[in-house]
């Protein structure tokens, strides 16, 4: 995308706003048009002349998702209800208070976060009985194995807000087995005798669920500590941002998968960091598809699908991407600020083919015998895999 496009898109609604229109191909939009959206869209509104085909939407905005308000929070949830080509993975966007809390609960899914901004307690325990309490701030994950109970409150200055991801494209976060939903529908006299206590005990439980609800901000976890019948065996809450990640110029990778965080059996992800001008290079994942979240700054990507089909998007922050398995893509910062992302997959471990490796590691004449390129376009591909390029 060259520059005047760029500086076309930042501008308000006008004539001479972003027209499908390349060279003598196109003609100014006549009827009804939404120019706000057309901007966010350069690469979709007039594409790349290699796009081809018909291949399905692979983008969805959070601004686009129900939101979900509760005294306490939100939640937004992007699922296969809302983008189709990702039956995987959902993801639901939600925000909490200080001592608003995301009441006790499980699910079938299991279910993955990223923090986002904030702090926030969470706590679980497992079938054994063995116990889980932590704070996390801006950068940690968190894993609850599918059918764990498990619940998350903000903390003070600010609360949170973070990204949950399931590994079920299904998952709804309006179908959780929730605390006060179950002993509202359990009959009292049987509560009393689950534990030992009179009928009157329950004279004041909630007559529906809570799902969200404001509570008093938490003291100290030292002071929140329940041992349960020890700590469980390996931890459900992990560092990500500490990780030293992968550099290079222009750009940043960090890995995490079971490798790192034993307790993530289902979801790997990674998060990449892409200065402006620089891109993920072109590569493609030998497991399953990938589900994307945008962090921060403005990217386009270009998906490959085989049989002449070909399709570019464009992603800011809040948006979701997808890419079937086992596509070819590339994700190129077309911003002037650093692109922030994360690669979703429904696995126990991270795995990626880079093209330009592809070609490095094959007999070069019989490359050059496919592409008609120079020997020169080899010999200066680095024989370590760089998954951030360009500038
Ligand atoms: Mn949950
Ligand atoms: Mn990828």
């Amino acid at each position: 995308m060259n520059e005047s496009v760029i500086q076309e898109r930042k501008q308000p609604r006008s004539s001479n706003s972003l027209q499908p229109i390349k060279g003598n191909r196109g003609a100014p939009i006549m009827g009804p048009s939404n120019p706000t959206r057309e901007a966010e869209n350069p690469d979709v509104l007039v594409p790349p002349d290699t796009d081809h085909g018909t291949l399905a939407n692979l983008r969805w905005s959070s601004a686009d998702s129900h939101m979900h308000l509760s005294p306490g929070g939100w939640g937004r949830q992007t699922t296969v209800r809302e983008l189709p080509a990702s039956p995987e993975v959902a993801g639901v966007n939600m925000r909490l208070t200080p001592g608003g809390v995301r009441e006790m609960h499980w699910h079938k899914a299991a279910e993955w976060a990223y923090m986002i901004k904030g702090r926030a307690r969470i706590t679980a325990i497992d079938q054994n009985g063995c116990a889980f309490q932590d704070d996390v701030g801006e950068g940690d994950l968190w894993y609850f194995p599918e059918g764990i109970p498990h619940s998350i409150q903000g903390l003070p200055p600010d609360g949170t807000e973070f990204l949950l991801v399931f590994d079920d494209g299904n998952f709804s976060e309006e179908e959780t087995f929730l605390l006060s939903d179950w002993l509202a529908h359990t009959p009292k006299e049987v509560l009393a005798k689950n534990f030992g206590v009179p009928v009157s005990a329950f004279d004041h439980i909630p007559e529906k669920d809570l799902w969200i609800f404001q509570a008093e901000v938490p003291g100290p976890l030292e002071a929140d500590r329940v041992a349960g019948a020890g700590p469980v065996p390996h931890t459900f809450s992990h560092r990500m941002l500490a990780q030293e990640p992968i550099r290079m110029k222009g750009g940043t990778v960090r890995i995490t998968d079971s490798s790192l965080f034993k307790a993530s059996k289902t979801i790997a992800a990674a998060l990449v960091e892409v200065e402006p001008g620089y891109m993920r290079e072109l590569h493609w994942h030998t497991n399953v598809d990938e589900w994307q979240y945008y962090l921060s700054g403005e990217a386009r990507m270009t998906v490959f699908a085989s049989q002449n089909n070909a399709r570019t998007f464009n992603f800011q922050a809040g948006d979701i991407g997808s890419v079937p398995f086992p596509m070819g893509h590339y994700i190129e910062n077309i911003g002037t600020t650093t692109l922030r992302f994360l690669e979703i997959f429904r696995s126990d471990y991270f795995a990626d083919v880079s093209l330009a490796q592809w070609l490095k590691f094959t007999p070069h004449a019989l490359v050059r015998a496919h592409l008609n390129i120079d020997e020169s376009v080899l010999a200066k591909i680095p024989t370590a895999k760089t998954p951030v390029v360009g500038g």
